[in-house]
C-alpha cells in the first residue's frame, strides 16, 4: 500500500508562531493563562498546560498575570475587560486573522453592513464580531441565507473565516450578491487554508483510501475531511494514530494523509508509521 503524504501538512504559520509566542513568555516565577484554546489541538493544549500555562475560561483578576490571547483573535470588549482587570496582554493572534479584523472595522467606518461568512459558534468569527460596533449578518451555509434580512441591505462587505471552504464561499456571494446593489467581497481564506483545499480536491481522487489527521474541534480539519468525504467516501478522519482501523485499508493499493493546520508533525508523524505497520500486516 502506497502511502502519499499531502505537502502542505501540519502547523501553518499563524499556530507556529502562536505556539512560540506563548513558549516564550514562560519565564520561571511566571503567571500566565490563555483565554480558551490557543489552537484548536488537543495534544498542542496539553503541552501548552504543561509548560505552566493555565487556562481560563473568562476573565477573572489580572494583577501580576500575563494573558495570552489566542490565534484565532479575541474581540475588543474582552481586551479591554482583561486590561481593566489588570492583566498584561500578549496577543498571539495569526496576522491573517488581524488583517479580516482590519478589514471589518474599515469597511463597517464606511458604512457598509458586515457579513461573515463563517461558523457562527467558532472563536474566529467571534472575534470578528468582537472588532465591530453594530451586529454583523453570519452566514454559515448556502441553505441559511437571510434572504430578507439582506434584501433591506443597500451596501455591505463580505468577509470570511479565514477556514472556510472557498467554493462554498463563491457559491454563498454568487447567491447574495443578486440581494445586495454594492457588494464588495474580501476573499479573506489564508494562504495555507487555501493550498491545502486545492491539494485535497485531487488527493481523494488519486487514492484509494484518504486519512485526514487533525482535532474534531479543528474548524480547518473538519473542512478538509468535508472536501474529501464528497470526492471519496473512503476518507476517514481520526484524531492520532490510535483511531485507525486495519480493516479500513484492505484491499487498498494507496492512501492519501492529508492534516489540518494546527496537527502536531509528531501526531502526523505517529500516524504515518502506524499506517507502513498496518501496510505490512495486510501483506502478510
Ligand atoms: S489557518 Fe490561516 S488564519 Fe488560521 S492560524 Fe493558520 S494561517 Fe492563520
Amino acid at each position: 500500500m502506497k502511502i502519499n503524504v499531502a505537502k502542505f501538512g501540519g502547523f501553518c504559520f499563524g499556530v507556529k508562531r502562536a505556539i512560540d509566542i506563548a513558549q516564550k513568555t514562560v519565564v520561571p516565577d511566571s503567571r500566565v493563562s490563555m483565554l480558551g484554546d490557543i489552537v484548536h489541538n488537543e495534544d498542542v493544549i496539553k503541552d501548552i498546560a504543561r509548560s505552566g500555562i493555565k487556562r481560563i475560561k473568562r476573565i477573572g483578576r489580572g494583577a501580576g498575570t500575563t494573558l495570552i490571547l489566542s490565534a484565532h483573535g479575541t474581540g475588543n470588549n474582552i481586551i479591554e475587560a482583561a486590561q481593566r482587570s489588570g492583566y498584561k496582554i500578549i496577543d498571539a493572534t495569526c496576522p491573517m486573522v488581524k488583517s479580516i479584523h482590519k478589514i471589518a472595522q474599515r469597511m463597517e467606518q464606511e458604512g457598509y453592513t458586515i457579513i461573515i461568512i463563517g461558523d457562527r459558534n467558532h472563536s474566529e468569527v467571534h472575534g470578528i464580531i468582537g472588532q465591530l460596533t453594530k451586529r454583523p449578518i453570519v452566514i454559515e451555509r448556502l441553505h441559511d441565507i437571510p434572504v430578507r434580512t439582506l434584501k433591506k441591505v443597500h451596501k455591505a462587505a463580505v468577509v470570511a473565516q479565514s477556514t472556510q471552504n472557498a467554493e462554498t464561499v463563491f457559491k454563498i456571494i454568487d447567491e447574495i450578491k443578486s440581494y445586495i446593489p454594492d457588494l464588495q467581497f474580501f476573499n479573506t481564506i489564508c494562504k495555507p487554508t487555501r493550498m491545502r483545499q486545492a491539494e485535497i480536491r485531487t488527493m481523494p481522487l488519486e487514492n484509494d483510501v484518504m486519512v485526514i489527521i487533525g482535532s474534531r474541534t479543528s474548524a480547518n480539519t473538519q473542512r478538509l475531511c468535508q472536501i474529501s468525504h464528497a470526492l471519496n467516501e473512503k476518507t476517514y478522519c481520526v484524531q492520532s494514530k490510535d483511531e485507525l482501523r486495519p480493516e479500513w485499508f484492505r484491499g487498498a493499493r494507496s492512501v492519501g494523509v492529508a492534516s489540518g493546520a494546527s496537527t502536531p508533525d509528531k501526531t502526523i508523524q505517529e500516524a504515518i508509521d502506524y499506517l507502513r505497520s498496518i501496510s505490512r500486516l495486510l501483506k502478510k
